[in-house]
């Protein structure tokens, strides 16, 4: 009995909690709050979750990484980095991106470095933080160079425009020179038709100049410039010649326009000019101009005063002087007798530059000299070889 006491005591006691109405209630207010709360769970998911959050921070990471790639198009190492990030989780997105910008400019700085036209593209650079502005101070440097590179770039002109010739070795080596090109045509047109090789250098105010020159050039002869001064005597140089007078602003104006009167010439020599090529302070800055285009210059030495020479040896560039004039005395027995010095001074020094003028005495010496110059063991060269030899620069 006692045993059946207990066993019913087990049984009774959940029949009486649900049937007591306090229990009832209870149970009704539980089960009611925890659907409340199962809702507010569910609710509370699909609004206020995490999977709305990574939307705009993929998005926030897409439109950097598309900005980046529309700014940075020459940072294809930088593209090549962008992507993975995408889909990967947002937040490693936007830690991988401060260190890309660092390749970017240095690739910048790279090609600002090889290309002036690099410097027109810093504007990528600009909305970097300071890391690119220290990479940005490089650029500055190269600048400087083309001003120094500059005569060494054009340098090749006068060896571009030389005449080319073979150089036998051991032979005594003689440059022809005429003067005062381009004026008188028809004396212009015979010195032009001989069998050189002559160097003509032409004046600058001579008609057709470029055709002239051309026709020259083309029957293998090499071309110079023929560049006015002003002599100490009296004597007219021509127009736009060079007058100590001038400032430099006009000197350089007018060579220049005598320098591009035309072209294909390896240098320049003085057309009179005894005053103005004594005047160094004048001289200098004509120098400079052939000096940054790549030219030679031979100083006719119409003066022994002449700067010309100093002034080149200090420029370093190509330079020779003149050692024989052929036509000061205006017969062919004369101009023989100049050329045959010619010969002596070519054996003595291994070369020789001689200056003449088309003159009628002239000519004809020149047309009897030169068949027989090579069976005495002389080389006739343009100048331009001459120059070659003597100088290891541009
Ligand atoms: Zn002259």
């Amino acid at each position: 009995m006692a045993r059946k006491a207990p066993s019913k005591a087990r049984k009774s006691p959940l029949p009486r909690l649900l049937s007591n109405p306090f229990v009832l209630a209870l149970a009704a207010v539980a089960g009611v709050f925890a659907i409340a709360m199962g809702v507010a769970t569910l609710t509370g998911g699909s609004s206020g979750g995490e999977s709305g959050k990574p939307a705009p921070v993929q998005q926030a990471a897409q439109q950097q990484a598309n900005g980046q790639q529309a700014s940075g198009q020459q940072a294809s190492g930088q593209q090549a980095v962008q992507p993975p990030p995408v889909q990967s989780p947002p937040v490693p997105a936007a830690k991988v991106e401060p260190p890309a910008p660092a390749p970017q400019s240095t690739a910048q700085t790279e090609t600002e470095s090889t290309g002036k036209a690099a410097a027109e593209k810093p504007a990528p650079a600009e909305f970097r933080p300071p890391a690119t502005t220290v990479a940005m101070l490089p650029p500055p440097a190269p600048p400087s160079q083309p001003p120094v590179q500059a005569p060494s770039g054009n340098a090749a002109l006068w060896r571009k425009n030389a005449l080319p010739a073979e150089v036998p070795q051991g032979k005594p080596m003689i440059a022809i020179v005429i003067d005062d090109m381009g004026v008188d045509r028809k004396r212009s047109n015979r010195m032009a038709a001989l069998h050189g090789p002559l160097t003509l250098s032409w004046l600058p105010y001579a008609r057709d100049l470029q055709v002239q020159a051309r026709a020259a050039r083309a029957n293998g002869h090499e071309l110079m410039l023929h560049m006015p001064m002003e002599p100490s005597v009296k004597a007219d140089p021509g127009p736009n010649a060079l007058l100590v007078s001038l400032d430099r602003g006009e000197i350089v104006k007018r060579v220049r326009g005598a320098l591009d009167s035309f072209d294909g010439y390896v240098g320049v020599n003085n057309h009179m000019g005894s005053r103005f090529t004594a005047d160094r302070a004048a001289l200098a800055p004509v120098l400079a101009e052939l000096h940054r285009r790549g030219l030679l210059w031979l100083d006719s030495r119409t003066t022994p005063n002449s700067a010309g020479i100093g002034l080149a040896r200090e420029l370093k560039m190509p330079w020779i002087g003149r050692d024989i004039f052929l036509d000061n005395q205006d017969t062919v027995a004369a101009v023989k007798a100049q050329l045959a010095k010619t010969e002596q001074v070519a054996r003595r020094q291994g070369y020789a530059v001689a200056i003449g003028h088309p003159h009628d005495a002239t000519i004809d010496a020149l047309a009897s000299w030169m068949p027989d110059v090579q069976k005495r063991g002389f080389v006739l060269v343009p100048v331009s070889t001459l120059v070659r030899m003597r100088h290891t620069g541009g």
